[in-house]
């Protein structure tokens, strides 16, 4: 049996790093559908396109390129892994993602990716929209705190300076505009478990997670 496993949840609540580890301890493909989103944000920035323009979007979306290769991910055939990870990216993604034909293209991809084969996919409309039929489907939440705490962690690593409370207000804003935006804003699927992830390891959430799977 093809297993799909759907893992929504607001930012910084450990979705991507969650479902990597599950898609590699079960050999099944892991899509970041986020990144995709990131991507596009990109694109319109580097275009200098005004969102209001869905006629520069449309032609935009008809020439992308968004590629998963081995060593990372590729806007236009070029590899953008780091950049789409930055702070003028994160402002801009939600703003981007709210917009109609741009989730029409980038579901179309994501449930193509999907058919034959087994997956587990990460953002925020996975088990209310993309894949609604998912065998497993997961709701991960964590305090505000917390999720600035991981993020704060994330970037240090990275050599990139933030404040807390810089980083509760981009959540906030962006975890503001992915739950009221009009298609398909980020809530829990019915059938979702629920997983509040504040005080748990990432290895507890990614054990609990294999083990509902597997049982
Ligand atoms: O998961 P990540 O934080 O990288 O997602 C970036 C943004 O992309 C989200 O804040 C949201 O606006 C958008 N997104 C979405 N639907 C998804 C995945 C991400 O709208 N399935």
């Amino acid at each position: 049996m093809l297993l799909s496993i759907a893992v929504d949840g607001p930012a910084g609540s450990g979705k991507s790093t969650v479902a990597k580890a599950v898609a590699d301890a079960l050999h099944i493909t892991y899509l970041d559908t986020g990144a995709m989103y990131r991507m596009v944000t990109l694109n319109i920035i580097r275009e200098s396109i005004d969102l209001k323009d869905i006629d520069r979007i449309q032609k935009l979306l008809d020439n992308i390129v968004i590629e998963f290769r081995s060593d990372g991910l590729y806007l236009n055939g070029e590899n953008v892994t780091e950049e789409i990870r930055n702070n003028v990216v994160a402002n801009a993604v939600s703003g981007v993602a709210a917009i109609g034909i741009i989730r029409t293209k980038m579901v179309a991809m994501q449930q193509e990716i999907a058919k034959g084969q087994s997956i587990i996919m990460d953002g925020r409309d996975i088990g209310t929209h993309v894949l609604v039929n998912a065998s497993h489907k997961f709701y991960l939440v964590a305090s505000v705190e917390e999720r600035a705490k991981r993020r704060m962690r994330d970037f240090q690593a990275q050599n990139i300076h933030m404040t807390l409370e810089e980083l509760i207000r981009d959540i906030e804003s962006r975890d503001e505009q992915d739950m009221n935006r009009d298609i398909s804003p980020l809530r829990q699927a019915e059938d979702a478990i629920l997983v509040d992830t504040t005080s748990m390891t990432i290895d507890e959430v990614i054990e609990y997670i294999i083990q509902e799977v597997r049982s």
